[in-house]
């Protein structure tokens, strides 16, 4: 079993996170479809139960895509005038992949950052052993 060092835990977060790799052996596959995660992990039987990114991917999809992505399309209207059929054949299809495509890789990021760095909701820590057993870096 890979367990990250210190240090090395940001690289291995963005890496299993971007491939959709398991966070705790980097074999099995994290998502079952786009955004659906495994059960388990296939190759060490990680259990997702711990994994609760909620609306962390929209979330951070919006902020970091989508408002940038707004400043740019008002820029284009102010600065050329375009007519509108220009939005739709831009600025839609620009908008809609910019919030859509990067959720995966931000659920990823999320939810093996979840579990390199433990984050559990307070009162879990029951459920979190029971879930990785002893042996887990507790
Ligand atoms: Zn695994």
């Amino acid at each position: 079993m890979i367990i990250p060092h210190e240090g090395k835990a940001l690289r291995w977060i963005l890496k299993s996170g971007w491939k959709g790799l398991c966070p705790r052996c980097g074999k099995g596959r994290m998502f079952r479809s786009w955004l659906k995660l495994v059960d388990r992990c296939e190759s060490c039987g990680l259990d997702y139960r711990f994994a609760a990114p909620d609306d962390g991917p929209a979330f951070f999809s919006l902020c970091i895509v989508a408002l940038p992505l707004i400043f740019v399309v008002v820029w284009l209207q102010f600065a050329f005038e375009p007519p509108f059929w220009v939005h739709l054949l831009t600025s839609f299809p620009l908008m809609i992949a910019g919030c859509i495509l990067p959720l995966r890789p931000i659920k990823g990021w999320l939810v093996a950052s979840q579990y390199v760095n433990k984050s559990q909701e307070a009162g879990t820590e029951g459920l979190w052993s029971q879930l990785h057993g002893e042996d887990e870096r507790r």
